[in-house]
């Protein structure tokens, strides 16, 4: 094949994943854009293999641990995607972007075999070094946050004193060692001290996170992959591989810096501060000595959302956990029905990850209309007359506007505490995923439906029908 045509090629499917990242930004066009960003993989991936066909660079063994590669990289990848439940898809992502650090850590330390005991420039090791370091951070890093989502270890944060200063020394250990590495020697040996430094630091690093900030280290992790991915680009002169791995490494370091700013934190905060350690005395529950709450029946709240003019749904992490994506659409359209109009309000962070709602909302077939972000809504809480505000909690909590000592003092929430009632859906009083009480569920015009989101839909669906 010409370098011509290859080149063309390669642009074409540049250009796919520039239009699928593109068509991606909207829940309309997000299935649309995965399938632009697979034909321009698929045309790359064919491009190169048929192009080193031509080339005569495959042997018969390497062919055959290709093909044996690529069946297995399949069939996990189908089946797995598959079969994976919505709410363990942020340790799904995890695994997948690890293998991705991981192979192209690989690639390079393939490379290195070959330049090793040579003397390389240094713009023919830095690629190696780099994609070893950052490939071999974002592969270990990636496996601790899938042990932590998947419970396999704890999720809260493991720390100890003077953690930050032991992380610097190993960070500052790895630079020394890729700059000696570059500059000076080509040595086997200073290679494997550095690959295993990358895996000490991978762990280190990720090890006092507390669980539920993972997706957000997910999206940092899924960004050091992009870049290592595209250092393999170079490494194997591979223009497709430049480009998607710049792409994702770019498109992974906004993901993250949007994902703390939609908490109310910086990305800092996140990354040192060890969210989600145990504190010291009653959390969460410490607000709600002497408060009374008010708890409700289907029956009744079924006949106070029947003749409601407007309605807005809040859904929040426990709707996934409920898996009532279907029964909450079912109790939308019975109000439709019966007049009354319906939105669902999504926060940015509802959930465990980014677009959790929309992804859920959308398997129930809930028309993108009804979705409306936070901005888009905010001021219309002021006239509604019922919030159903279904396993959500930090999102809708007051704390973030009231208390500056909060731990999500900031993160912008939705105004649900504007509307003439409240409902929410929830098994418990136990809070939400930053541990904190919210003052909201005390509130006189709150009524608490106790039990799993799920059961107390399908008692609301048939109150509202008896209604
Ligand atoms: P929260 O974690 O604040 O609250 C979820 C609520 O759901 C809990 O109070 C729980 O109460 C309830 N719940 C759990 N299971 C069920 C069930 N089966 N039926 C009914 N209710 C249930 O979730 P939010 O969505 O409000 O907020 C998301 C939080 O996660 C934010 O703090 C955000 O910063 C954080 N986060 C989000 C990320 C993202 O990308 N989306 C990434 C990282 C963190 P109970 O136990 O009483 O039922």
């Amino acid at each position: 094949m010409s370098t011509l045509l290859l080149q063309a090629l390669y642009l074409v499917a540049a250009a796919l994943f520039i239009l699928g990242m593109k068509q991606l930004s909207s829940p309309k066009g997000a299935r649309r854009g995965n399938w632009t960003s697979a034909v321009g993989m698929l045309i790359a991936l064919l491009a190169t293999v048929v192009n080193l066909g031509l080339l005569r660079r495959f042997t018969f063994t390497g062919s055959v641990l290709a093909l044996v590669g690529v069946a297995v990289g399949s069939i996990v990848g189908t089946v797995g995607a598959r079969r994976v439940r919505m709410t363990a898809m942020p340790q799904m992502v995890a695994l997948f972007n690890g293998v991705g650090g991981g192979a192209a850590a690989l690639v390079a330390v393939y490379e290195l075999s070959y330049i090793l005991g040579t003397h390389p420039s240094p713009a023919e090791s830095f690629p190696s070094v780099f994609s070893i370091v950052v490939g071999g951070i974002s592969f270990a890093g990636s496996m601790i946050a899938f042990a932590k989502l998947q419970e396999l270890m704890t999720g809260t944060p493991i720390t100890y004193p003077g953690q930050q200063v032991v992380n610097g020394l190993v960070a500052l250990a790895i630079v020394a060692l890729a700059v000696y590495l570059i500059g000076f020697s080509n040595l086997a040996l200073a290679f494997s001290a550095l690959l295993v430094l990358a895996l000490v630091l991978g762990v280190a690093f990720v090890l006092p996170i507390g669980g539920a900030d993972m997706p957000v280290v997910i999206s940092l992790l899924n960004a050091f992959t992009g870049l290592a991915v595209a250092a393999s680009g170079f490494i194997l002169d591979n223009f497709a591989l430049i480009v998607a791995g710049t792409l994702v490494g770019a498109s992974g370091t906004l993901l993250t810096l949007l994902m703390s700013q939609a908490m109310g934190r910086s990305i800092a905060n996140v990354l040192f501060a060890a969210v989600g350690s145990p504190v010291a005395g009653p959390a969460g529950a410490a607000g709600a000595e002497g408060k009374s709450v008010r708890a409700g029946q289907a029956d009744d709240i079924g006949t106070m959302l029947a003749y409601s003019r407007r309605v807005i749904i809040v859904p929040g992490y426990g709707l996934a956990v409920a898996q009532a994506q279907h029964v909450v659409r079912e109790l939308a359209d019975l109000l439709e029905k019966k007049g009354v109009a319906v939105d669902y309000a999504i926060h940015p962070v509802a959930g465990r990850m980014p677009g959790h709602m929309n992804v859920l909302l959308a398997e129930a077939n809930v028309p993108y209309e009804q979705l409306k972000e936070m901005d888009e809504i905010n001021d219309d809480f002021k006239s509604t007359d019922v919030v159903l505000v279904v396993g959500a909690n930090d999102v809708v909590n007051p704390a973030a506007r009231n208390s500056p000592g909060s731990p999500i003092y900031g993160m912008p929430i939705l105004n649900v505490d504007d509307a003439h009632n409240v409902v929410f859906l929830k098994r418990s009083m136990r809070p939400g995923f930053a541990g904190i009480d919210n003052e909201l569920l005390y509130d006189p015009k709150t009524i608490m439906l106790f039990g799993d989101a799920k059961e107390s839909l399908t008692k609301l669906v048939a109150a509202v029908k008896a209604a």
